[in-house]
């Protein structure tokens, strides 16, 4: 919560946020405090399934609770800011209790609860959106983590003012941030693959009895002339993009392993392809389907890609979004990786820990928070044209106006494939409009190193 709070909110919230008097502890102690305090119960029981799910208003937005906590006894208490949909109940002598149980939801999603009781997965092992409880809720798009810490820094400020939490926080949330990465899943479109693949979907149809998709033949063609085209060349007109909005990114590279789902365009292009990422920019690898909890894999696509860019990447995310919420974390610490991007869902755009930022995953066995930052991806292109078809950019914007009210950083995942390719009309062009969505809402787009060294 601190560091998410130095990050995301200005000084002077940060200052009464120490000087804040904040307990945790049984609900049986926490409601004995009777001094000027926020005193948050750590011992109450919840499921993974929210429930007596309501909205309260915040800060110019809207806040989503779930899991209310009893009101305690007595008419010393009052709910804060009504008692229809109170956020707090607070004691006449000035302690401040949650009316939700902040504490189990957050520590849960942090620590990915659904998935560990959850043990369905798909056919790549993922845990997908679909599975998820809240995803029955309509709850995916609420940054639960961002919404606490808001809550409660504005508690701080309000009960250090005017001895009553605060529900503003004008002046208190610095400008929301966008990570910018690209997946760099394919470099050439002339693989075996891409083109076999592009040859099914033409003939596909007939098994329908319909007429042969030709607009494929184009592709294969075109691929066939300029392998480039659309993939590698356009990588650099990705980089004029963001430079043009005054963004950064990272570039996640995909080499060792061939095949369908390993690097179809090998790794000889990708010193090409680095020769378009300025400096500023960031470059980590996008870990190949094969080397999923596999270390000799791991490390031999580390020391492959190692030697192409003259340096040990550091950060990066899983090809397919292969992720274990038991393992992965203290595997990708062994590999020396010090920041990824992968927690976020498949099969659909939200927030898989509830967190728009970053957070230290803590390691139960060891007791302590583990040596890496977790960017949690919230936004995959393919999956926000999916979901809310013409209205992405209205989604979009929606999500980073929140985060902007909230404090935080939405994660934003772009394939340089997608970014202007004909081929697949539905995103061409998207990635311009939501850079210019990011400069109007006055975001601060940076690559996940700039993030966290600031
Ligand atoms: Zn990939």
């Amino acid at each position: 919560m601190e560091r998410h709070a130095s990050r995301f909110f200005t000084a002077e919230a940060n200052r009464s946020l120490q000087r804040a008097k904040i307990y945790f502890g049984p609900y049986k102690e926490m409601a004995a405090v009777r001094e000027k305090a926020i005193a948050i119960p750590t011992d109450l029981p919840s499921t993974i399934t929210p429930r007596d799910i309501y909205t309260a208003a915040f800060n110019g937005t809207q806040v989503t609770l779930w899991n209310k906590l009893p009101r305690p006894e007595g008419s010393q208490w009052i709910g804060l800011p009504d008692e229809e949909t109170p956020v707090w109940f607070q004691h006449e002598k000035g302690a401040v209790l949650p009316a939700w149980n902040l504490f189990a939801n957050i520590l849960g999603l942090l620590t990915f609860r659904e998935e560990m009781e959850i043990t369905t997965r798909d056919s790549h092992g993922r845990f997908m959106a679909a599975m998820s409880p809240r995803s029955k809720a309509g709850l995916l798009e609420v940054p639960a983590f961002n919404e606490a810490v808001a809550i409660v820094v504005a508690g701080c400020l309000g009960l250090e003012r005017e001895d009553r939490p605060a529900f503003d926080l004008t002046n208190c949330v610095t400008n929301p941030g966008v990570i910018l990465s690209h997946d760099v899943d394919i470099l050439l479109g002339n693989d075996l693959w891409t083109q076999s693949i592009r040859l099914y979907r033409m003939f596909a149809p007939l098994a329908r009895m319909k007429a042969p998709d030709f607009a494929n033949a184009k592709w294969i063609v075109a691929n066939f002339r300029q392998p480039g085209r659309y993939y590698l060349d356009d990588i650099k007109r990705l980089v004029d993009a963001e430079r043009f909005h005054g963004a950064r990114s990272s570039f996640y590279l995909l080499n060792g392993a061939a095949g369908r789902f390993g690097a179809r365009s090998g790794s000889r292009m990708i010193s090409e392809a680095v020769k378009h990422i300025p400096d500023g920019w960031n470059t980590g690898m996008h870990y190949n389907y094969d080397t999923f909890l596999s270390e000799d894999r791991f490390q031999r696509q580390v020391s492959e890609l190692s030697d192409i860019l003259r340096a040990r990447p550091v950060s990066g995310r899983g090809h397919y979004l292969r992720f274990d919420a038991r393992e992965s974390f203290r595997f990708l610490v062994r590999q020396g990786i010090l920041c990824d991007e992968t927690a976020g869902y498949a099969d659909r755009i939200g927030y898989r820990c509830g967190v728009a930022g970053f957070f230290q995953p803590f390691d139960e066995t060891q007791g302590k928070a583990l040596p890496i930052w977790e960017i949690p991806l919230v936004i995959m292109e393919g999956n926000l044209v999916e979901q809310y078809q013409d209205e992405g950019i209205e989604a979009f914007s929606r999500m980073l106006r929140h985060v902007s009210k909230v404090g935080g950083a939405l994660s934003v995942l772009f394939h340089p494939g997608l970014y202007c390719n004909p081929e697949f009309p539905e995103t061409a062009g998207l990635y311009d409009r939501l850079l210019a969505v990011i400069a109007r809402e006055r975001a601060v787009a940076v690559s996940c190193r700039d993030l966290l060294n600031t």
